[in-house]
């Protein structure tokens, strides 16, 4: 295989898959859609089918890429603050378990094409219920101040517009904070919000069938190896004792990153080690183009040396692209590391393949099944 290249353990993926049934299975008014941005290639989507999942997509492309890999439009959910009108088209057409409307305006053009289409729309409307989910800036939703989904004090108005149009079902309430969530107390806030505006729409008289708590939960980065599956146990039982769900109610999951980041790793090769004056570089041929998240976040993701047994030295390991944020490591502690030595990135199967680009005019990296 030539470098970079992604590579997924599908054992690890079906272990995953099975906690998460293991948590599931026994709700059967739960349901859980597998948010496909966090990765769409089809050796893990066909895994991902097998064990029931339906999928969460946020683009009209994610739509037919789920469909086209055998999902059924009625286990699609369709989130999103800009959906493009043939976007609504092509989800209306399909037939899609619900969109998850997030802005008035938004509602008003749904209720148009399904006018032009003589079609009807599940709808259920994103709340942004200001509740900080405490990670990183770029990947939190549920404040005010961020650009996803309704404000409660906006809510009923807009509800009551949609009940009144015969184009829609109003199905319920789609909430999601934000990404990488590891302390549990953001969830239980989230359940205390929906409790409560459950209770007022209740007093004023409108009927919710379902509620989506989207998704969020979050992977341990820093020792995958220990910690390949997410405690989903501890997350799923949170909702089970905070939220209360009224007689017939669907409640409704959206992972994304607890599913499939594990399982990926992201393998590239050392093209040099350059000595400067106070740092040692190892130059590997995989950049920002292939795995985004440190240029983008500042996250980090475990290095190893898969070749290398030597004794342990510092390194910055930093890729070729031209620009100073494309760098996956600083003073990193390697076995003694040379030019031709592979190099794995863990934790990379979620938003890795799928965010990489062609910067540079460079080839996107192959993907192939394999053992860590
Ligand atoms: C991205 C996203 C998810 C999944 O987020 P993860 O952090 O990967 O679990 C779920 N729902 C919506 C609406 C999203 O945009």
């Amino acid at each position: 295989m030539r470098t970079p290249f992604y590579q997924y353990d599908l054992g690890i993926l079906e272990n995953t898959l099975k906690s998460i049934e293991e948590c599931t299975q026994l709700h059967s008014n739960w349901h859980v859609h597998y948010a496909i941005k966090a990765n769409a290639n089809p050796l893990l989507l066909k895994h991902i089918k097998e064990y029931g999942l339906g999928i969460d997509c946020v683009s009209g492309g994610e739509i037919q890429v789920a469909m086209d890999n055998g999902f059924p439009a009625s286990s699609i959910v369709f989130a999103g603050v800009g959906k493009a009108d043939w976007e609504i088209d092509l989800a209306l057409k399909a037939g899609i378990l619900c969109f998850n409307v997030e802005s008035e305006a938004e509602l008003d053009v749904i209720a148009e094409r399904c006018s032009a289409l003589g079609k009807t729309a599940h709808i259920a409307f994103r709340v942004n219920p200001d509740v900080d989910a405490h990670t990183h800036a770029n990947i939190t939703t549920g404040k005010a101040e961020n650009k996803f989904g309704i404000e409660i004090p906006m809510l009923l108005p807009i509800i009551r517009k949609a009940i009144d149009n015969p184009c829609f079902i109003f199905e319920g309430l789609h909430f999601h904070i934000g990404s990488q969530i590891l302390d549990m107390e953001p969830y239980r806030l989230l359940c205390q919000k929906v409790n409560a505006l459950q209770d007022h729409l209740e007093n004023e008289g409108i009927k919710v069938n379902s509620i989506n708590v989207g998704g969020g939960l979050g992977i341990d980065y820093v020792n995958p190896e220990q910690n390949p599956v997410p405690d989903f146990k501890q997350y799923f039982s949170i909702f089970e004792s905070d939220l209360k769900l009224r007689p017939g109610q669907q409640l409704h999951f959206e992972l994304g990153r607890a599913v499939v980041a594990q399982c990926g790793r992201l393998v590239t090769k050392v093209l040099y080690v350059k000595q400067g004056t106070i740092k040692k570089f190892a130059i590997v041929d995989a950049g920002f183009t292939e795995l985004i998240r440190p240029a983008l976040y500042g996250a980090h993701h475990k290095i190893v040396n898969l070749t290398s047994k030597g004794e342990l030295q510092k390194y910055d390991v930093v890729g070729p692209i031209c620009e100073s944020s494309d760098v996956f490591g600083k003073d990193e502690m390697l076995p003694e590391t040379h030019r031709g030595d592979l190099i794995a990135l863990l934790s990379a199967g979620a938003y890795g393949e799928v965010m990489s680009s062609q910067y540079n005019c460079r080839p996107l990296p192959p993907a192939e099944a394999g053992k860590f």
